[in-house]
């Protein structure tokens, strides 16, 4: 791994020291941690709220390529996918625990560079990072991330409450995860096949980023409190946009009209798409990875979502009767499905 001048083996410090390096420059940050890193648990006071916990496990060669995935990405990548899913129960991650699996193959730099990435996304979202495990692995890097956070009883939003008439609406833009996802393996592919061309990724930086960095949308929880809306339901969107909303109808017991030219799209991600032949809407549908989040709240609040910035309106909710549709600027209404869907 690491190209860098030091490289200090990982048997040269041994379990314990390593365990000193990777966690030395924590700062406790947060009135809920009572004990981090140093003892058999950390010990969190809930203050009276009430608990969410998720945890992430990523595993070398299925949910990242360190060829082109840099190891202080794929840190930050690791926090935010679980801070995502904790601001999709619309409520505020305060700690997490980082367990990882390494070989031999790693230095200590390497995983200082892990570290880095995720520390750096613990500090943008005042997360304090308490506990985690390390171990030996045969073959390639495991990490495992469990989030932990609070919210009071009446705000937590579940799958479950998106009710008919419901606005449906969604943050950021969709699709750009995955055309980012689409470069780096043409280029990868491009690269193996002739290591003397240099990667083309100039002008796409945004959709690389997007795969690469992704970013919990702390920013909805926030204009949302400070709007006094409760999403009668919400989800982050990993898998794409089909298959997150047909969870929130079938949780729910509703059906759904989406509206495809009110689906977010960037100028990039249409690009990119052009360039690889690939629909971009097929992208927002069933790319996935884009940790935006996907969000129902009852019609009366119309006015408030369409003047948020980062929100959009993409639909709304019906009776489950009348099923799941995309519904086309022209022409016929089309099911929606969770994977493979086409829209020739
Ligand atoms: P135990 O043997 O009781 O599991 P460890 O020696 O594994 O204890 O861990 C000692 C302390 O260091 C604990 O607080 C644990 O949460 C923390 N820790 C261990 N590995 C990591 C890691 N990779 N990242 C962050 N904290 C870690
Ligand atoms: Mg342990």
């Amino acid at each position: 791994m690491s190209d860098q001048k030091t490289r200090t083996e990982l048997h040269e410090l041994g379990e314990f020291k390593l365990i000193d390096v990777l966690t030395q420059d924590i700062k406790l940050t947060n009135s809920s941690t009572v004990k981090g890193v140093g003892d058999d648990a950390a010990v969190i006071d809930p203050l009276g709220k009430q608990v969410v916990v998720t945890t992430d496990y990523l595993l070398e060669g299925i949910h990242f390529d360190l060829i082109y995935h840099p190891l202080k990405h794929l840190g930050y990548k690791a926090i935010m996918v679980n801070l995502s899913d904790v601001y999709a129960m619309n409520a505020r991650p305060t700690q997490v625990t980082t367990s990882i699996g390494v070989s031999k193959r790693f230095c200590v730099e390497d995983l200082q560079e892990l570290y880095a990435g995720m520390l750096l996304a613990c500090e943008l979202h005042g997360v304090d990072l308490v506990g985690g495990d390390t171990t030996s692995s045969l073959t390639g890097l495991t990490l495992s991330v469990t989030a932990i956070g609070l919210a009071n009883k009446d705000l937590i939003t579940y799958r479950s409450g998106a009710k008919v008439n419901d606005l449906i609406c969604v943050t950021g833009d969709l699709g750009s995860a995955y055309m980012g996802l689409q470069l780096l393996e043409r280029e990868k592919k491009v690269f193996s096949g002739n290591p003397e061309l240099q990667p083309k990724l100039e002008g796409y930086d945004y959709i690389l980023e997007r795969f690469l960095k992704p970013e919990a949308r702390k920013q909805l929880i926030d204009l949302l409190e400070a709007a006094a809306i409760v999403p009668t339901s919400m989800i982050d969107i990993s898998d794409g946009l089909s298959s997150e909303m047909l969870h929130i109808c079938k949780s729910s017991g509703v059906g759904c009209r989406i509206y495809l030219e009110n689906i977010p799209i960037d100028q990039v991600t249409h690009k990119m798409a052009a360039e690889l032949n690939i629909d971009p809407l097929v992208a927002a549908l069933n790319g996935g990875e884009d940790y935006e989040l996907l969000f129902t709240v009852p019609i009366d609040k119309h006015d408030i979502i369409a003047a948020m910035d980062g929100a959009k309106i993409i639909g709304h909710i019906t009776e489950s009767s009348t099923g799941a549709m995309l519904v086309p600027p022209q022409g016929e209404e089309v099911a929606l499905i969770a994977q493979g869907w086409n829209i020739l």
